[in-house]
C-alpha cells in the first residue's frame, strides 16, 4: 500500500478539520489568523501538504495544496482520506489540541484523571504530554473509526 500521509498544513477556516484529522492520526498543523505568505514559507520549509479553503492559496506556486470543497465537516474529511489515504494502518492517535501523538499509558497513571465508570468500562488510555489531556477509545478516536465508516458506507450507496 501507500507510504504513510504527509504532514498536514490547515488555514485558519479548518480548525475544525485539524482537530478531527489528528485524532485520526494525521500530522496536522494548524495555523488561524496568518497571512498566507506565512503558511506558505512553514508548508515549504516542513514540506507541509496545505489544506484551505481560500483558491488564491490552493493555488500558490511553490507548495502542495488541496483545495478543500465542502463546508460539511464529514465531506471534508472523506476528501482528505480519499485524496491522501489512512494516516497510517493503523493509525496513531494525536490530541485534537497539540497535535502530539498520544502515548499509551497503564490505566493506574491516569487512574486520577479520569470518571470513574470510564476507569471501569475502558482499558486502553492514552495521553497527551504537552497538554496533559487523557483520551481513551469510547469518546476518542473510536468514535472517528465510526465516522470514517459512516462516511464510507454512505459513499457505497
Ligand atoms: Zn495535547
Amino acid at each position: 500500500m501507500s507510504s504513510e500521509a504527509p504532514p498536514l498544513l490547515l488555514d485558519a477556516m479548518l480548525g475544525r478539520l485539524a482537530r478531527w484529522l489528528r485524532l485520526m492520526g494525521y500530522d496536522a498543523a494548524f495555523l488561524a489568523d496568518t497571512p498566507d505568505l506565512l503558511i506558505v514559507r512553514k508548508a515549504r520549509s516542513e514540506s507541509r501538504l496545505v489544506l484551505t479553503r481560500d483558491h488564491a492559496l490552493s493555488r500558490h506556486r511553490g507548495i502542495e495544496a488541496l483545495f478543500i470543497e465542502g463546508e460539511d465537516i464529514d465531506e471534508q474529511i472523506a476528501q482528505v482520506v480519499e485524496a491522501i489515504g489512512p494516516a497510517g494502518d493503523p493509525p496513531s492517535p494525536r490530541c485534537g489540541y497539540c497535535n502530539q501523538p498520544l502515548i499509551p499509558v497503564d490505566r493506574d497513571a491516569v487512574g486520577d484523571r479520569v470518571p470513574p465508570y470510564v476507569l471501569r468500562t475502558e482499558s486502553e488510555f492514552r495521553v497527551c504530554e504537552k497538554c496533559r489531556r487523557v483520551y481513551w477509545p469510547g469518546t476518542h478516536w473510536e468514535s472517528v473509526e465510526e465516522r470514517i465508516d459512516t462516511i464510507e458506507n454512505q459513499g457505497q450507496d
